[in-house]
């Protein structure tokens, strides 16, 4: 029989399981932008340990400030901008299109740029290539076209990408015979020598299952050095967090959760908009159409001018 005391304890042990971190609040994050903005500028990259120089190079640096302070902003992009991996795979590879990019995300961070020394400067300051840019576009666009095509599912664009052979089943990034651009992908999903028991599970011919085996190792690949676990200071108490190490990692994170919780990743209907978001209970409205406010109120302003 429930009395009064017994209530208590099952509201109060309710409240707690109600207040329990979510999956993604384990996650945190905090990323700068400069409010000066990204520029492509000749430097060279150096060795701070030993000093050494190496070749010259077109790098995309923060652009110097024209205060007196530098003015940097931090966010988290895993939680303002929830389908930023999205948004960066869509981002054409021109210099021009990824700087503005990074002006309202940052730089990709650990990983894809190294300390360089501008011209004319004394001082040392991360420094971000063009190919390295590139190639992370390349892998990000590969990594959202297969999960893309899974959920539709899309079995003409997988159809292009599994390869069923002789000796097994096979991924291919860019089947078409030539010159394969960095960052082209060839994967064994299973063969008869190596993961055979793969080869068990999924039916011959099927092309979803093996896109599924696919992805799952470009994802992977992609994780590992990304975050560490951390004990970091979460109002004022210490909790432990897993922490990714820079923007890239944070953005393949998201796609991790955005696969495993079959997210659904819409672009925002202001065309002149490229931004992505998720819509999902909880996030956003559900049948949001615009990314924020200031883009739908752009698209009525055009609607009405029409
Ligand atoms: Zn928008």
């Amino acid at each position: 029989m429930f009395n009064c005391v017994t209530v208590i304890r099952y509201l109060s042990v309710r409240k707690r399981e109600m207040e329990r971190p979510q999956a993604s609040d384990f996650l945190q994050f905090s990323w700068r932008v400069e409010a000066s903005g990204y520029k492509w500028v000749q430097a060279v990259p150096i060795d701070l340990k030993e000093g050494k120089r190496w070749k010259r190079g077109q790098f995309l640096c923060a652009a110097p400030s024209t205060g007196a302070r530098r003015l940097v902003t931090d966010y988290n992009p895993l939680r303002t901008a929830s389908g930023l991996f999205k948004t960066f795979a869509k981002r054409e590879p021109n210099p021009e299109l990824i700087a503005a990019f990074a002006k309202e995300y940052g730089q990709l961070g650990t990983g894809v740029g190294e300390m360089v020394v501008m011209e004319g400067e004394s001082f040392a300051r991360w420094g971000e290539s063009y190919p390295a840019w590139k190639l992370e576009l390349e892998r990000m666009r590969q990594a959202v076209e297969l999960w893309d095509a899974i959920e539709s599912p899309d079995l003409r664009m997988l159809e292009r990408r599994i390869k069923w052979e002789k000796d097994g089943v096979f991924y291919y990034s860019h089947p078409k015979r030539g010159k394969k651009p960095p960052g082209a992908k060839l994967i064994r999903i299973a063969t008869e020598a190596e993961n055979p028991q793969i080869l068990e599970r999924i039916l011959p011919d099927d092309v979803i299952e093996p896109a599924k085996w696919a992805l799952q190792r470009i994802i992977n690949n992609s994780l590992k050095t990304g975050a560490s676990l951390q004990l970091l200071f979460d109002d004022g108490e210490l909790g432990l967090f897993q922490a990714p190490d820079s923007l890239r990692s944070a953005m393949w994170i998201q796609l991790a959760q955005a696969v495993s919780g079959h997210k659904k990743i819409v672009k925002c209907r202001h065309r002149q908009c490229d931004t992505w978001f998720q819509v999902a209970p909880g996030v956003g409205r559900d049948g949001k159409i615009y990314c924020k406010p200031a883009c739908r109120a752009a698209a009525h302003r055009k609607e009405q001018k029409k």
